[in-house]
């Protein structure tokens, strides 16, 4: 069984340190996830791997698991440094070959987005400066190969499963070698992963339905065999990942209800639907409970129970 190493780096994002995994396969050294570009998290990496006399420059490979910064942000700097390959999910390329531009590009679409889902001016300003502390948190940088879906990474004989699980991020993936499954944050232990809202790629009409997404790749890893340990993006190793899955599709389940609970005879936003469900919000949660919401709204949608009401400028939900 190869050997893997995890590393915890801090990160600036209230989730906490992000575990890295470095994989020595002969002579290579596979990096799993990078850290967000903060000057912390290079001092943080270059420890860390130093203690193992390791340096950046010896990295031959980095996987990244999902284009979130936590995840990709120093991607470019070690690439630089040691000339290592980047492969990921080819939905993640905007975010790393063209990280200010798509920070552009999407700051501009969640604008529209919130003004017509009903979101006001004042919050809406609010969720802006936090987009703006993210905004320097990864750079661009060249990635050498693209997965479309489940692959085989091979190298020197030696395979790592590579699983697309798109939910958390429409670009997900997760790794398994032997019995364990590098999950980045498609499953974590203690903290539901919340279904991340992103806009349609460049050239798609649709944004990605998240919350079904990410239900349904849940229910696939329940299918895959001969997992012992799951080794997630934050937190620490857990086996019991079969219970995990379970509870989260009961916990979706009953909030999707609640979601409808709120849809009265009257039409209202999601930001009116957010309000109640998640009331008192410190600012840097408002985006991600928008996102599930939006998420419970996209699954009643697929199961018409509810419907959209366009009135003006604006999206309302309304039962059938
Ligand atoms: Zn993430």
């Amino acid at each position: 069984m190869v050997d893997i190493l995890s590393f915890d780096i801090p990160t600036p994002y209230p989730v906490g340190p992000v575990n890295l995994y470095l994989l020595k396969v002969g002579n290579n050294n596979i990096l799993i996830d990078t850290g967000p570009n903060t000057e912390e998290a290079k001092r943080s990496l270059v420890n860390a791997l130093k203690e193992r006399n390791l340096k950046v420059e010896d990295i031959d490979y980095i996987i990244i698991t999902h284009a979130h910064q936590d995840h990709m942000g120093l991607a470019g700097w070690i690439r630089e440094l040691s000339g290592a390959r980047i492969c990921t999910h080819v939905r993640n390329a905007y975010w790393l070959t063209d990280y200010h531009g798509e920070w552009i590009r999407q700051k501009e679409y969640f604008l529209k987005f919130w003004q017509r889902n009903g979101v006001p001016d004042e919050i809406i300003n609010r969720m802006n400066l936090f987009w703006e502390f993210f905004k320097d948190h990864s750079v661009s940088t060249e990635v050498d190969c693209f997965v479309e879906k489940d692959s085989l990474f091979v190298i020197d004989n030696f395979e790592i499963e590579i699983i697309y699980t798109p939910g958390h991020a429409s670009g997900h993936i997760v790794l398994k070698t032997g019995g364990r499954l590098i999950s980045g944050d498609h499953l974590l232990e203690g903290i539901t992963s919340n279904p991340v809202l992103e806009p349609p790629l460049p050239g798609e009409n649709e944004r990605p339905m998240s919350l079904p997404m990410y239900m349904d790749s849940l229910k696939r890893t329940l299918n895959i065999r001969g997992i012992n340990l799951v080794m997630p993006g934050h937190g620490k190793p857990f086996t019991g990942y079969k219970e995990v899955i379970r509870r989260r599709l009961i916990h979706y389940e009953k909030r999707k209800e609640e979601v409808y609970s709120k849809i009265g005879d009257t039409p209202r936003t999601l930001f009116e639907i957010c309000r109640e469900i998640f009331p008192d919000l410190p600012d840097h949660q408002r985006f991600l409970a928008l996102s599930e919401t939006q998420g419970h709204l996209d699954l009643l949608l697929q199961e018409k129970r509810v419907a959209i009401e366009e009135m003006g400028a604006t999206i309302y939900y309304v039962r059938r």
